[in-house]
């Protein structure tokens, strides 16, 4: 096996950049707890798939109810876990009629959003909110308080049951044309094909969240310019400075999302064994679809009269490389890419509560590695820029 350096050394150099100043702040509480010593020398490369898909540990629909009783039961800080009938919305279940779960803990002014496994192949958006989950419950550590006090975490592990248990992108209309549903692309004037797309827009317009993430996969990928493999691509899904994200709560959101991905992409850039870029699609066009869940909330889409006082909220999504599908990576690399979410997520929240984020250059959007775009991706197709 091939090491090299994970980073570039200007990416180097930032890294030890940051890691100085969060020295310099260690006497904050929520001073993000750091790894001692730089990894001088490191492997980002994901493992190659030898043409086998294995599946057998990732996490089921089953698995994920008995863990999530298990973390209320063991967990010392309020963890609530309740489906989507008992909180009370008017669809309830998935197409093929599972119950949709939340997990929610904390007890702080500022709700926080946060969902994996909207489209079924992409299981760790799922374990790695598990695993936020069980440590937001249990952990006694300064960092984990604060979070308890600032916010209350809505967690949904898997949004989409259906698809996870088929292993498919999708969920599957029970309408009897077993047509399929992106859950992704739903959230849309005229759409809203799937009942899981009622089923958590209505949970959405009881919680009004001040912002969050979606975790997802994305094809194995390679950085543009140094040909490195890339672990975790950071997103935005109405694209900074497009034709639609500066429109909104007076640019706040085109500002804020920028920030919330450069200070991840900060923090994590420290660990040789994670490689960041910007996710992008097509090799050099951003996204800017308005169907996405995450691009819906930002909109402040108003359904069936559910939202009518138009709220909004910034949301950033994390795409971990490799999926479950055949072909792909399978539960190779587990361990390592449920961590860098982890991690992710740890470094956003808390950054986020003390406040780090909000201080971020947001033209630093700029350093993530990144194609040179050449247009944008719509609903609409390409609008070409440049
Ligand atoms: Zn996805």
């Amino acid at each position: 096996m091939t090491l090299y350096p994970a980073q570039s050394p200007r990416r180097r150099a930032h890294a030890r950049r940051r890691f100085a100043a969060v020295a310099a702040t260690a006497s904050l509480a929520l001073a993000t707890p750091v790894a001692v010593g730089p990894a001088a020398v490191a492997d980002a490369q994901f493992p190659s798939t030898e043409g086998n898909t294995n599946t057998a540990s990732l996490m089921t629909y089953d698995s994920m109810i008995a863990e999530l009783e298990k973390i209320e039961q063991t967990s010392k800080h309020g963890v609530d876990v309740f489906t989507l009938a008992e909180a009370g919305t008017e669809f309830t279940v998935s197409e093929q009629g599972r119950d949709l779960y939340v997990a929610t803990v904390g007890d702080g002014p500022e709700d926080v959003w946060l969902q994996g496994r909207i489209h079924g192949n992409e299981p760790y958006g799922g374990e790695s909110l598990m695993a936020l989950l069980k440590q937001l419950g249990s952990n006694n550590s300064a960092t984990y308080q604060q979070l308890r006090q600032a916010y209350t975490f809505h967690i949904i592990p898997m949004y989409n049951p259906d698809g996870s248990e088929a292993n498919i992108r999708h969920t599957v209309l029970q309408d009897g044309s077993e047509e399929r549903i992106d859950l992704n692309r739903d959230w849309m004037e005229g759409k809203f094909a799937a009942v899981e797309s009622e089923a958590f827009y209505e949970y959405w317009t009881m919680v009004d969240p001040d912002f969050g993430v979606d975790i997802h996969h994305q094809g194995l990928k390679t950085e543009y310019g140094t040909g490195d493999d890339v672990t975790l691509s950071l997103g935005i899904s109405l694209a900074p400075g497009g034709p639609t994200l500066p429109t909104l709560a007076g640019g706040e959101y085109d500002v804020l999302t920028r920030q919330m991905n450069v200070h991840v992409f900060d923090e994590l850039s420290r660990y040789g064994s994670i490689n960041i870029d910007r996710y992008q699609v097509s090799g050099s066009y951003e996204i800017d679809i308005r169907g996405g869940v995450v691009s819906a909330m930002m909109l402040g889409l108003n359904h069936r009269g559910l939202n009518p006082e138009g709220h909004s909220n910034p949301m950033v999504f994390f795409e971990t490389s490799g999926n479950s599908s055949d072909g792909s990576l399978g539960q190779k690399a587990r361990g390592k890419s449920i961590q860098q979410n982890l991690r992710g997520l740890e470094a956003l929240l808390t950054g986020m509560a003390s406040g780090e984020v909000q201080q971020e250059d947001p033209e630093r959007w700029e350093e993530i590695p990144h194609a040179p775009t050449t247009g944008y991706l719509t609903d609409d197709g390409i609008i070409p820029v440049g």
